[in-house]
C-alpha cells in the first residue's frame, strides 16, 4: 500500500513536471559557453567557503524530489526542476561560472522537511533550498540568508466539501502535513491541537490521503497548496493565511569560521537575482502557472 501510494504520488509529481515545467534546466544566459572557462569563473579568497567549494568543482544542494513547484525530481529522467531548483543553479553559477549547464557542478541532496537541518548539521549538504521557513527556533541550530520567498499557511479541501472553510473548522478533523514542518506545528497551534495530525514525508503524499478519504484536509504554505490544486482539480484551496512563512536558505554554522561571509556572499547571489530580473523569470516559469500572478521581487 504505501509502495502503491508512493508510486502514485510520484505519477503526481511526473505530471506536474510535465505540465508546469517549460524547460528541463536553467535558462541559458545569451553569453553561457557550453562550459565556464577559467576566464569565467569568479575570484574568491582562498579563506572563504566560496572558494572551497569552487576548488572542489561542486556544490551539494539539499531539496526535496516531490516538492512541486519549488522542486521535482523526475524519476524518469533523474532531472530536477522547479524554483528552489532553479535558484540553486543561479547559487551554482555565481560559484563556478556562467554555464548552460549548471547541473554539472551540483550534486542533488534529497531531503524532507524533517531531515532538513540534520543534512547540514552532519555536513552532507552546503546548503538546503527547499521551502524553509526561517524561524528562531532553527536559528539557533543553523544559519539562513535573507528572505528570498514569502508566503503563508492555508488549508486544501476537496471541493465538495462544505465544513472546512477557515483553520477553526480543522478542530476534530484528521489533517495531513510534512513531518518535520512549521505546518505541523501551526495547525496544532491554531487549533489548541484539536486537530489529528497526519504526518507524512511529502505534500503529494498528502493529497493522495485526501483523495483516498484517509485525510479530511492538507495545510501547508498556500503556494505548495496551489501546486497540489493544479495536479488535482476536485479539490480547492480555503481559509484565510494563519501563518507567515518566510523562505531562507539554509547554512550549517560556521566552525571555527570556515564558513564566515558565506551567507553574506548568498546574499549578494540573490540581490543580483533580483535586480538582473532573474528572480522574476524564475518565479514566472514557476509559480505563475500555479499561482496565477507575477512578482518582480520576494516583496511584491
Ligand atoms: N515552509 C514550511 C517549513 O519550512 C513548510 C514547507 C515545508 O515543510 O517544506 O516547514
Amino acid at each position: 500500500m504505501r509502495v502503491l501510494s508512493r508510486a502514485f504520488a510520484l505519477g503526481l509529481v511526473l505530471v506536474f513536471v510535465a505540465t508546469a515545467c517549460t524547460s528541463g534546466s536553467a535558462t541559458p544566459s545569451p553569453t553561457a559557453a557550453a562550459s565556464s572557462s577559467a576566464s569565467t569563473r569568479p575570484h574568491f579568497d582562498l579563506a572563504t567557503y566560496e572558494y572551497s567549494l569552487q576548488t572542489k568543482g561542486k556544490i551539494r544542494i539539499g531539496t526535496q524530489e516531490d516538492n512541486p513547484p519549488f522542486s521535482v525530481k523526475n524519476p524518469a529522467t533523474g532531472k530536477w526542476d522547479g524554483f528552489d531548483v532553479a535558484y540553486g543553479r543561479e547559487i551554482a553559477k555565481a560559484i563556478f561560472g556562467d554555464t548552460d549547464d549548471p547541473d554539472k557542478y551540483i550534486e542533488y541532496v534529497a531531503v524532507t522537511s524533517a531531515t532538513r537541518i540534520p543534512s547540514l548539521t552532519d555536513n552532507k549538504a552546503d546548503v538546503i533550498i527547499k521551502t524553509f521557513t526561517i524561524n528562531d527556533d532553527r536559528k539557533k541550530q543553523i544559519d539562513f540568508t535573507d528572505v528570498y520567498f514569502k508566503t503563508g499557511q492555508r488549508i486544501l479541501v476537496k471541493k465538495d466539501n462544505t465544513t472546512i472553510n477557515e483553520v477553526a473548522d480543522l478542530a476534530g478533523k484528521t489533517v495531513c502535513a510534512q513531518r518535520g514542518s512549521t505546518s505541523e506545528q501551526n495547525i496544532s497551534a491554531a487549533t489548541s491541537s484539536a486537530a489529528r495530525l497526519l504526518l507524512l514525508d511529502s505534500y503529494p503524499a498528502c493529497l493522495l490521503a485526501l483523495q483516498q478519504g484517509q485525510a479530511d484536509a492538507v495545510s501547508t504554505d498556500e503556494t505548495i497548496l496551489f501546486g497540489l490544486a493544479k495536479q488535482d482539480a476536485n479539490t480547492k484551496l480555503v481559509g484565510k493565511y494563519f501563518s507567515t512563512e518566510l523562505y531562507g536558505i539554509g547554512v550549517k554554522k560556521s566552525v571555527g569560521g570556515d564558513r564566515t561571509g558565506f551567507v553574506d556572499f548568498l546574499n549578494r547571489t540573490q540581490v543580483a537575482m533580483i535586480t538582473n530580473g532573474t528572480w522574476a523569470k524564475i518565479y514566472e516559469q514557476y509559480i505563475s502557472p500555479v499561482s496565477f500572478d507575477k512578482k518582480r521581487t520576494p516583496d511584491d
